[in-house]
């Protein structure tokens, strides 16, 4: 299940550095999947690209982002639900040894 980050969001960027991914941009900027550019998902807060999110598996014991927000707006996808082996294999493809 990918992360998204909420409206609620204060635009602090506490959680982008922090993703093992680089799943996570800032509002308005374009981002990057396989080597090629896309539009922005969000014009003006910070967004998670739910392709490129992994839940943080394989890396860390829980969501990096939702463990530094301040405000709690990093939040589990129910419309993108993935079980561990999809995550797993998703960060084999980000990740390619
Ligand atoms: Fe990145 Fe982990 Fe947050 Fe997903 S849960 S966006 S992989 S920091």
């Amino acid at each position: 299940m990918a992360l998204f980050i909420d409206k609620e969001c204060i635009n602090c960027g506490a959680c982008e550095p922090e993703c093992p991914n680089t799943a996570i941009y800032a509002g308005g900027a374009e981002f990057e999947y396989f080597g090629k550019k896309f539009e922005a998902l969000s014009g003006d807060l910070y967004y998670i690209v739910p392709e490129k999110c992994t839940e943080c598996i394989g890396f860390h014991e829980e969501p990096q982002c939702a463990a530094v927000c301040p405000v709690d707006v990093c939040i589990k996808d129910p419309d993108w639900v993935e079980d561990n082996s999809q995550l797993i294999a998703k960060k084999v493809d980000l990740h390619p040894a």
